[in-house]
């Protein structure tokens, strides 16, 4: 039987691309290696964060690493080893660290996150569902001096952002202390729990009629003539008229199709806790210089950090979750964190934060959707519909975004 559009891999971009597949008409299957309960769209932060926060490879990101590094605050490490695709990445990183490319991709930022925004509110009314989205900013909190004064600097758009002194700050984190030096609320962000949003969109879709093969893993692709004909799992091979690769930073799918992805997988960690509700944070907040994010969920709050580089093992490593405690435990009054669930996920990372959306060079039916590094939940939404837009309307406007294109 040969099936409509066949979506591999079911986190959040997955979902989102179905669902905008589907809305268009189509006939979508996901398959997933998984039962999509744990994958990197479940733990992470849920921030929706595009609004005035610079990239990763801003100016100045190397020197100011290696001082937190010198601290033992820093959220980066590095696995040196023998992959030349690393030490790749880490060139192009450093060569997009500065002032135009930022300016260019905040501009993207802007424009696409804005996007995501609306699409969520629409879904969330349309379906019906609970992501618990709270369009309340993200609140900015800075532990160096040197980085509050420069983000105070750009600050001074009351519309996007209010100041905060340390007793401010205290108002809407009462749970930090006072070594921190203010922060700045950067008010058009917004965040969701991801956790609802994967499980809300899965009820969603199936009522929409999307097949799910789960727990099944893509293990090889058959090609013929220009086309992708079928995806090939132990069991079964799937055929279809259109292929959607959107399997976060594993790549089987393009390196069968001999295309070499810039991206790299940049392992991350959280801890999830029950905490004193009145010392819980009362929007999303980030500790900037630490890159360690805290953000408030119905019944328990969640710590997410690290960008760990050359390293795919699965599993928590213990002194990853410490060394965050630590780091967070230095700026906030002690309390006690409560049934603490630890959790890893990889965010497929580009060397300049652009996804890496569009169709394949080669296979006009095999359609690439990944590259979301840390703003996956952020910008789902308007990548979904990107995706359908490319299938169904091989629509252009997208080049912009997509890393393929610069
Ligand atoms: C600690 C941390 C915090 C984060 N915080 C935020 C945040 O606050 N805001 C934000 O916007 N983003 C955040 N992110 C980033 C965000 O989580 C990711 O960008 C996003 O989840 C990526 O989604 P995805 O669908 O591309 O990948 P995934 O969620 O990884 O999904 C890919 C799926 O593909 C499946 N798959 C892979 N290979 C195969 C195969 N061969 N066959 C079958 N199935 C396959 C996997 O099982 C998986 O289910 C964070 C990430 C981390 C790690």
């Amino acid at each position: 039987m040969k099936r409509d559009v066949i979506v591999i891999g079911g986190g959040v971009i997955g979902l989102m691309s179905a669902y905008y597949l589907t809305k268009s008409g189509r006939k979508v299957t996901i398959i997933d290696e998984g039962d999509i309960t744990s994958n990197t769209s479940f733990g992470n932060a849920g921030m929706l964060s595009s609004f005035d926060k610079t990239p990763l490879s801003y100016p100045g990101v190397i020197a100011q690493t290696l001082k937190l590094m010198a601290k033992g605050e820093s959220p980066a490490q590095l696995h040196f080893g023998l992959d030349w695709k690393l030490y790749r990445w880490l060139w192009k990183f450093m060569r997009n660290a500065n002032e135009t490319r930022m300016k260019k991709s905040m501009r993207l930022f802007e424009q696409y996150g804005q996007r995501s925004l609306d699409l969520y509110e629409q879904i969330i009314s349309d379906e019906n569902l609970d992501f618990d989205y709270h369009h309340d900013g993200l609140l900015m909190v800075y532990t160096e001096q040197n980085s509050f004064d420069l983000k105070v600097s750009h600050a001074q758009d009351t519309n996007r952002f209010e100041i905060c002194d340390v007793a401010k700050t205290k108002e809407y984190l009462p749970s930090v202390n006072d070594k921190i030096k203010g922060s700045v609320l950067l008010k058009k962000n917004a965040h969701i729990d991801p956790q609802k949003v994967m499980e809300g969109m899965k009820k969603a879709l199936k009522k929409l009629g999307v097949e799910f093969i789960l727990n099944t893993k893509v293990t090889d692709v058959e090609f013929n003539n220009g086309k992708v004909i079928s995806v090939i799992t132990p069991k079964d091979s799937y055929e279809a008229q259109t292929f959607v690769m959107a399997t976060g930073y594993q790549t089987l799918m393009a390196k069968k199709a001999k295309k070499d992805l810039v991206m790299t997988p940049a392992k991350g960690y959280s801890v999830t806790f029950k905490m004193p509700q009145e010392l819980k944070p009362k929007m999303s907040t980030l500790f900037a210089d630490m890159f360690i994010a805290f953000t408030p969920r119905k019944d328990t709050a969640r710590i997410t950090s690290k960008l760990e580089l050359g390293t795919t093992n699965p599993e928590v490593v213990k002194k990853q979750i410490e060394s965050i405690k630590t780091n967070f435990k230095r700026y906030t009054i002690p309390f006690e964190m409560e049934e603490q669930v630890e959790w890893c996920g990889f965010r497929p990372l580009t060397p300049n934060d652009m996804p890496l959306i569009g169709k394949d060079e080669d296979y006009d039916n095999l359609v690439y959707a990944t590259g979301l590094g840390w703003l996956g939940m952020t910008f789902a939404p308007s990548i979904g519909e990107s995706i359908a837009n490319i299938i169904q309307k091989d629509d252009k406007s997208y080049k912009s975004f997509s890393g393929f294109y610069q």
